[in-house]
């Protein structure tokens, strides 16, 4: 082959690759969420409190000495959420889930989500009894009135043997974030111990990636608010 034929080769090589690129449908990319894969259990419980209003306004704390990252994750968290709701309900004007900064807690008053980043497990307002990421939600049973969600993060936290302290890994982090809005939403725990996103453990030894929002937790999701978002 004369190196004028291997070009053109090349070249159409390029274009086929390019419009298969282009002719895929981009209503199958689910990027946001994934397939339930795990069938031992088929349904998330869910909380006894739901939102009702077309914003959430999420604030993320941080203390100052945790770097940024950890900000841009709990933020990606919340985005995940919306997201998925967003793909997979295949309505992009709902699910209006916010998450900003805020540098001082004061300003952490007029937020419907208060999410703190703390230094430290330590810092934890409920430590010693909490030692890992958790989620406080305070609400009027039967009243359509205020949620009151807190949510406890930090990269430094205690394992759950009790005395074995832990600087999380990245992804470890991430999934705590997610699964933590999870509650926020108004999911509860599986009863599997782990190896589900609402799974009450998250084994960072174990698993090498955060888990995916699945299908699963989507579907619990919509059978609390229907398909129109959190109003
Ligand atoms: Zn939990």
């Amino acid at each position: 082959m004369t190196i004028r034929k291997l070009l053109l080769a090349a070249l159409a090589a390029a274009v086929a690759a390019a419009f298969l690129v282009s002719s895929f449908d981009p209503a199958f990319a689910a990027n946001y969420y994934a397939d339930q894969t795990n069938f031992e259990e088929t349904s998330v419980p869910v909380a006894r409190y739901h939102w009702s209003e077309d914003i959430i306004d999420s604030c993320i704390y941080k203390d100052e000495n945790v770097p940024n990252k950890y900000y841009a994750w709990a933020k990606l968290a919340a985005q995940q959420w919306r997201q998925a709701l967003r793909e997979y309900t295949d309505n992009q004007q709902a699910w209006e889930l916010t998450a900003r900064y805020v540098s001082s807690q004061s300003e952490l008053r007029s937020c419907d989500v208060r999410v703190f980043i703390f230094d430290s497990y330590m810092d934890f307002p409920d430590y010693p009894s909490q030692t890992g990421a958790y989620t406080s939600v305070k609400f009027d049973e039967g009243s359509e009135g205020e949620i009151d969600a807190n949510v406890y993060l930090s990269p430094f936290i205690l394992h759950g043997d009790g005395e074995t302290e832990i600087d999380l890994p990245s992804y470890a982090f991430r999934n705590s974030a997610v699964h933590e809005l999870g509650h926020v939403l108004g999911l509860g725990h599986m009863q599997s111990a782990r190896g589900y996103l609402m799974s009450p453990q998250f084994d960072f030894w174990e698993e090498d990636d955060q888990l995916s929002i699945t299908t699963l937790e989507l579907e619990a999701l919509v059978s609390v608010y229907g398909n129109d978002g959190f109003d």
